[in-house]
């Protein structure tokens, strides 16, 4: 224990050493807060606390599972597995499962993901023919999970005439009756979506004392990572839980707070210290983590916010390389920059692909780095965007598994009641559905019993629904002595799915086949590795657990090595040697949707402190003059996170000898120019602060590096004539009608066949003459 003490600083130690009561460590990015937790937990154990009483709550299952590592390195593997360890809802589902009766709830409920929870919300608009228009499947499904968050139960919301005026204003009147019908649909398909695992925990919790009682001696220690981010419901749980022995211990920095539009409550964080008493309050200052010039830049974007707690932080490492900030044309320039500067990265310093990290803040702008590291055969790897657990054929066999356990599950099984391919209607379907709803059974139930319910549908059609019932039947009885992997095997044998795409035959159908393979080896793998736990055994359920729960970021093995592209709020808590933050730009970053108020705004800020504090040794920041954005090229502003940087700790790699990127200059320039050609425009939308964000001019910089962002091919005037048909990367194939101007300043007026008739400035315009 000794030597891992040691591995800290005196400021680190006095929160570890700190055993008893309610306490709160605050400390800014990269100061050690989780390896704080961490060494706590196994000083906790060499003080003699049994690991049953201890509770540990971290943002992913990856960093509980990191943890967990480190900890048996510690104290030893066989003490290690009894810590409760996990997210939220990995270790309230684990809870719910055991009192699952209490609520009414068999214990193998099934987890519905939010697929699962919009189809339902879906199908249900659909049956009270409501109108799909007004009604949008996501806006309902994120009210109901609002609701949730909240607490507002059903009940609740029948009662709360400001609610019911809101919704109605909204012109959506019937909200409550939808969120009824959910409710009641879950419940009768014994599911659970991800936002009542803690929902149904605080109902426990609070409905029945014993249980809270039973859980307060149990968790004699709870300790909370991330802790500015937890909703008003996870509060309420850790709060109920502490309650009795008050040793808690919450670790957090209020200036990475990145998921109020999720419910997160950064007050949590602000009034720790009013909900306990006698609060021992911890501050951490030295970074770790990042060279001077990263933390000292992140130290001056968060200065800019209004909403914070004064802390700060200062390193002893080196001051590094100077932030790098790259101007691109394209989102496709942008793409090829970041490949080959990573490219050239690992072969100067030595690195493998595992040091980078490309950082971005909507999904979609992973394609156009996807592009760029394919052709340059980088390895990468997406985290976010459609998990593999996600993918058609995979939902298809989970959701067989998912039938065995629980064949109420409504989702499940109308996946799977025709796929592949039995002669079972979507017309026999919906009349299952009304007759499940008018029995107030689930329709597994109803088609058990097909022969005694009222049901218009013809004995050929019950006879396939019979076969469908003795199947999933018989898999159940496989299911009592086989393992999960022998039982997957064989459901995906039987159902006839790996027929079904072995048939097909297409590159597609190869590609789902070889995806069932990998479940199938997921499946073993995870049969191979539970075998080896004391308190588990392999068996389906559990890994259907492990599924239901699992985030994209757990779903890393670490194997391979690749570079890792990710969203930012999905960067939390992880460090990269070389971070790129892609699409600098206003409106993508800030967002164009959270640019209204301060407090959106400030939310912003904190998230691009986020992406930037994962660096350790180097970042870059990049934007582009326009990229296409619901469908449109649109010129693209620079953000004005980059202006807020001090400029000491920037490198502009754009020349400033080049005329086209000088923004001063490009205003007269291109007055007249069509604003899909490359333009670069003062900010001009400031709504939401006093201090306009102005660019630094580049003169201020000094040059460094060649540019990567210049056209492919530059037309001066002579070479191209009126009658000349051309070839644009955006725009296709074109006309030229008029050519006007002189030398540099020439213009030509081209008819494309896509967007019509452009006026471009030929110095810029990316043309091929055919
Ligand atoms: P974040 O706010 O990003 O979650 P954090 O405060 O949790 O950061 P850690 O991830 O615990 O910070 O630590 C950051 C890095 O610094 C890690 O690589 C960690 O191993 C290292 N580190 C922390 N404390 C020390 C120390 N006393 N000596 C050496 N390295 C340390
Ligand atoms: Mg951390």
């Amino acid at each position: 224990m000794e030597k891992y003490l040691s591995q800290l600083n005196e400021a680190q130690l006095a929160p570890t050493l700190q055993k008893d009561g309610p306490m709160i460590v605050i400390a800014g990015a990269g100061s050690g807060k989780t390896r704080v937790l961490t060494i706590r937990i196994a000083y906790l154990m060499s003080q003699g606390v049994d690991p049953f009483n201890i509770l540990s709550l971290t943002f992913t299952n990856k960093a509980a599972r990191e943890m967990k590592g480190r900890i048996s390195e510690i104290v030893g593997t066989s003490e290690a597995k009894n810590l409760w360890m996990g997210t939220f809802h990995s270790v309230f589902a684990k809870i719910l499962r055991i009192e699952a009766d209490r609520l009414g709830y068999p214990s193998n409920f099934t987890i519905y993901d939010a697929q699962d929870s919009q189809r339902l919300v879906s199908a249900i608009i659909k049956e009270m023919g409501l109108d799909k228009d007004i009604y949008k499947t996501k806006q309902i499904s994120s009210r109901i999970s609002s609701y949730k968050n909240s607490l507002i139960t059903v009940k609740a919301y029948f009662q709360n005439t400001d609610l019911i005026e809101a919704d109605t204003m909204a012109k959506r009147p019937r909200m409550g009756d939808i969120y009824k019908n959910y409710v009641d649909r879950c419940f009768k398909a014994g599911a659970m979506d991800f936002d009542d695992l803690l929902l149904k925990t605080n109902e426990l919790l609070t409905r029945f004392p014993d249980v809270l009682a039973k859980y307060q001696n149990r968790f004699r220690y709870i300790l909370v990572d991330e802790y500015q981010d937890t909703n008003h419901s996870q509060y309420l749980i850790v709060r109920a839980l502490s309650d009795k022995f008050q040793n808690i211990c919450v670790v957090g920095d209020d200036a990475q707070s990145i998921y109020a539009f999720r419910g997160a409550n950064i007050n949590n964080i602000l009034n720790f210290q009013k909900d306990y008493d006698d609060v021992k309050m911890f501050r951490l200052e030295q970074n770790y983590r990042s060279t001077k010039n990263i933390v000292n830049a992140a130290n001056s974007i968060i200065d800019k916010n209004q909403t914070k707690l004064e802390k700060v932080v200062w390193t002893a490492n080196d001051d590094g390389p100077k932030i790098k900030v790259n101007r691109l044309m394209t989102d496709g320039d942008e793409g090829r920059f970041v490949a080959s500067s990573i490219y050239e990265n690992k072969m100067e310093h030595q690195l493998n692909n595992s040091d980078f990290a490309i950082l971005y803040r909507t999904n979609a702008q992973s394609r156009a780095m996807e592009d760029a590291l394919r052709k340059r055969n980088i390895p990468y790897r997406i985290y976010g965007g459609q998990s593999f657990y996600q993918r058609k054929e995979i939902k298809d066999v989970l959701s067989y598994l998912r039938l065995i356990i629980n064949p109420a599950d409504e989702e499940a099984l109308k996946r799977v009641i025709n796929f592949p391919g039995r002669g079972i209607g979507q017309t026999t379907i919906d009349r299952l559905v009304v007759a499940a709803n008018g029995y107030n059974r689930s329709i597994f139930d109803v088609m058990k019993h097909i022969d005694k319910v009222e049901i218009n549908i013809n004995s050929g059609t019950k006879n396939k629904l019979m076969n469908f019932v003795t199947m999933i039947e018989s898999f159940q009885v496989m299911n009592q002595t086989a393992n999960a992997f022998d039982l997957a095997e064989h459901v995906t044998k039987v159902t006839g799915l790996i027929k079904e795409f072995k048939n097909d035959g297409t590159p597609e159908g190869i590609a789902k086949m070889e995806n069932i393979e990998e479940l199938l080896n997921g499946i073993k793998d995870f049969v191979e590795g539970q075998e080896e736990l004391a308190d588990a055994t392999g068996s389906l359920p559990e890994f259907l657990e492990d599924v239901a729960l699992a985030t994209d970021l757990d779903a890393d093995k670490g194997d391979a090595d690749h570079v890792a592209l990710m969203t930012i709020h999905l960067a939390k808590g992880l460090e990269f040697p070389y971070v790129y933050i892609v699409g600098m730009e206003e409106d993508l970053f800030p967002s164009g949707m959270s640019m209204n108020t301060r407090s959106e705004l400030e939310e912003e800020r904190r998230l691009f402190y986020v992406a930037l504090t994962r660096a350790e040794t180097q970042a870059y920041l990049t934007y582009t003059m326009s990229r296409y954005r619901w469908g449109k090229l649109i010129d693209a502003e620079p953000s004005r996170f980059i202006e807020e940087i001090d400029e000491n700790f920037l490198e502009v790699l754009t020349p400033i000898d080049d005329k086209r990127f000088n923004p001063m200059l490009s205003a007269d320039i291109f007055g007249d120019i069509e604003p899909n050609q490359i333009r670069f425009k003062k900010p001009t939308k400031r709504r939401s602060e006093e201090k306009p964000a102005k660019f630094i001019p580049p003169a201020k910089l000094k040059p460094i590096g060649k540019s990567t962002g210049s056209p492919d091919v530059n037309l001066f005037d002579g070479k191209l004539t009126v009658g000349n048909v051309v070839e644009h990367m955006r725009f296709g194939k074109g006309e030229v009608l008029k050519i006007e101007g002189v030398g540099t300043d020439t213009k030509a007026e081209i008819n494309f066949e896509h967007g019509g008739v452009k006026k471009l400035l030929l110095r810029f315009a990316k043309l091929d003459v055919l």
